[in-house]
């Protein structure tokens, strides 16, 4: 039965000043690449609680969860204070639809994310399912700054397993960044700069897509693949676009 359960800090890991993971040992019970949970802090009476995916895929032997700390958030600030040997509370139960079981078949997989909604996508790739059934898979990362970049050891990884198979594409908003696209990821597809840099073109016949994160990018990024000929992903009306809003 689901409940909360309490969660161990392993490890954590400091991206910036603001960006971190936690590696944390709890018995949840068994989730999908693409899912998340919720996190918890009892504060007196109150429990304060908040929905996170997990990046690792979920054979690790550990949970991970990369965050993003607030200011003046309720949560995160005291997320962030937590160190190796210290608790907190885990839902037991994964949730949620950003998983590969939901996506009709497809060539190309476009993973679309900003910020710390990477994470999902990370679990996806690291799980290996994504390559058995996509040809093509592209991981979009867009941030404000080249320091938010994170995992990049994981992402070289897969770039040098999966040879011409997997494409990163990174984004920075704020500053110019080598390799990086300037800019923001609806205005890049709108102008064919992305597609242009991948060498793939978005098609109803063969493409899907997953977008996840900032709600603005998710919803201007959908109202761009609509423009190009592609339909939201449905169960009752199987299409090419699936999303998960952060907030
Ligand atoms: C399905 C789902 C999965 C999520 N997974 C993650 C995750 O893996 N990592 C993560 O950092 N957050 C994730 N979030 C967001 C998370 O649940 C909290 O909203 C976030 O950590 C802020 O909590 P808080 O109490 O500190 O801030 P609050 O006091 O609740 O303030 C919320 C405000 O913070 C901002 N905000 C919230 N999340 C983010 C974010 N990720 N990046 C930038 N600004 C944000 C928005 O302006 C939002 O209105 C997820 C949300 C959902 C719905």
């Amino acid at each position: 039965m689901a409940a909360w359960v309490e969660g161990r800090v392993l490890e954590r890991i400091e991206w910036t000043s603001t960006l971190f993971s936690l590696r944390i040992a709890a018995d949840l019970a068994p989730y999908k690449a693409g899912q998340f949970t919720k996190l918890a802090l009892q504060r007196g009476e109150q429990r304060i609680q908040r929905a996170y995916s997990f990046v690792n895929p979920p054979s690790a032997p550990y949970h991970e969860f990369y965050l993003v700390e607030i200011p003046d958030g309720e949560l995160t600030p005291s997320l962030g204070a937590l160190q190796p040997g210290d608790s907190l509370l885990v839902y037991s139960q994964g949730t949620g639809f950003l998983t590969l079981d939901e996506l009709p078949a497809g060539r190309d997989l476009w993973l679309l994310s900003t910020g710390t909604a990477i994470g999902p996508f990370l679990a996806m790739l690291a799980d290996g399912e994504a390559f058995e059934r996509f040809e093509n898979l592209v991981l979009v990362h867009g941030v404000r700054k080249g320091e938010e970049l994170t995992y990049q050891a994981l992402i070289t990884s897969l770039i040098e397993q999966y040879d011409g198979r997997f494409r990163y594409v990174p984004f920075v908003s704020r500053e110019e960044w080598p390799d990086a696209i300037s800019g923001r990821i609806p205005a890049a597809i709108g102008d064919g700069r992305l597609q242009a840099r991948v060498g793939l073109e978005f098609a109803a016949e063969h493409s899907q897509v997953m977008i996840c994160g900032n709600p603005a990018m998710v919803k201007e990024t959908q109202q761009a693949l609509l423009a190009l000929g592609l339909a939201k992903n449905l169960r009752r009306a199987p299409g090419n676009i699936s999303a998960e809003n952060y907030w």
